[in-house]
Formats: C-alpha cells, sequence, structure tokens
C-alpha cells in the first residue's frame, strides 16, 4: 500500500524491513519479462500513458525486470504467459482542471493479499493520484500535467510492484519503496528505488 507523505517522517525510526535480505553481489541479465495485465475505468491521455511506459522501464530495470503491458481487454483464455500481474486503474486517470478535494490520508494504490500472502493483483486509485501529484506542480509543470501524472502513475505502481516481487508487506527505508512518498517525489525528474529494495526483488524470486 502507498499512501502520500503529508506528516514528518518519524514513522520511519521504527520501521524495520522483515524483507528478505538483499543480496550484495551485481544484478543478473534481464529475464522473462513481467506482464502487467491492466483494465482502466477511463482511458489514459497518451502522454499519461507513455511516460508511465517510460518511468516504469526505468524503475524496473533496476531490478532487472522488463515489463510489458497487456489491456485485459486483449486477454484470452489460454495465452501463455511467464509472470502475470493484474493492475485496476479505478477512477480518472486525469489531472481536473479545477480542484478536486479529497482525504490525503487515504491510500493511492494497494495490492490484495491472503492470510499475509501478497498477490499479484494491484490496485491505483487515479483520483487520489492525480491530487497529489496537482499539489506539487509550479510553474510550467501545469503545461505538463498529463505527462507528469504518468510519472507519478508509475511510481505508484512500482511501490506495489516491490510488493509482490518482493514478497513482502513491508517497506524500504527510502526511494520508491518508503510507506508514504510526497508529491514531490511522485513528480519530480529522479526518483529511484533504493538499491538494496531493487536487489530485494531479484532475491525473492530467486
Ligand atoms: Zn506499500
Amino acid at each position: 500500500m502507498l499512501r502520500l507523505r503529508t506528516w514528518p517522517p518519524l514513522f520511519l525510526l521504527f520501521s524495520v524491513a522483515f524483507c528478505l535480505s538483499a543480496r550484495a553481489e551485481g544484478l543478473p541479465e534481464l529475464t522473462a519479462p513481467l506482464t502487467l495485465v491492466i483494465s482502466l475505468e477511463r482511458p489514459l491521455p497518451a502522454e499519461t500513458e507513455a511516460e508511465m511506459h517510460r518511468e516504469m522501464d526505468k524503475l524496473m530495470s533496476q531490478a532487472s525486470i522488463r515489463v510489458e503491458w497487456r489491456q485485459l481487454s486483449d486477454f484470452s483464455a489460454g495465452t501463455e504467459v511467464h509472470d502475470l500481474v493484474l493492475v485496476k486503474f479505478r477512477g480518472t486517470c486525469r489531472i481536473q482542471a479545477t480542484p478536486v478535494f479529497l482525504d490525503e490520508r487515504g491510500p493511492m494504490a494497494f495490492t490484495h493479499t491472503s492470510d499475509g500472502e501478497v498477490l499479484p493483483f494491484s490496485e491505483v486509485l487515479c483520483d487520489r493520484v492525480g491530487v497529489a501529484a496537482h499539489s506539487a506542480m509550479a510553474g510550467g509543470e501545469f503545461g505538463h500535467r498529463d505527462e507528469l501524472l504518468g510519472r507519478a502513475l508509475a511510481r505508484v505502481l512500482a511501490h506495489e510492484l516491490y510488493h509482490i516481487k518482493g514478497k513482502c508487506n513491508e517497506h524500504g527505508r527510502s526511494g520508491v519503496a518508503r510507506k508514504a512518498l510526497t508529491g514531490r517525489e511522485l513528480i519530480s525528474r529522479t526518483f529511484d528505488f533504493d538499491p538494496a529494495d531493487a536487489r530485494r526483488m531479484i532475491k525473492a524470486d530467486d
């Protein structure tokens, strides 16, 4: 689960990662792709989709994971995939021209679990991500809001993929896997996984 960070990071003092320990050696070669099968309640703007794909490629390459995107509507029974995650984008994946007020304490995305086990099924709450991204924009960034929303969606979804690929409910101490991110961290030019968290995703797959 990922929330918007709107309070001082005191809770980080008490967070302890119980995930698998990170591996020290270098990263392996890119392996078989991780297939993201997505369903959208409403279509994404072209700039949003392009930037989401670009940013996701960059983030997941830190864990040597190659991502392929498929629409649920294109997916037929019997289609063979190596590694599949279902992703549902709920709400409106578009930043509204007029302000929308939402409770910022709610999650921006979450991943389903069963008996403590992380399942490959995530939901992204587009309206909350849009409000968080919009709240951090300044100056000329408003002119690129569709693109910046795509970047924010990629980081929110990559956070959930960390839980799935890392097979853990705990959070990282820094970077995309942290428990809560600020609006600025969602849209800034560069914001990555902590290398230890990226390695955790690889280790859990061994
Ligand atoms: Zn989380």
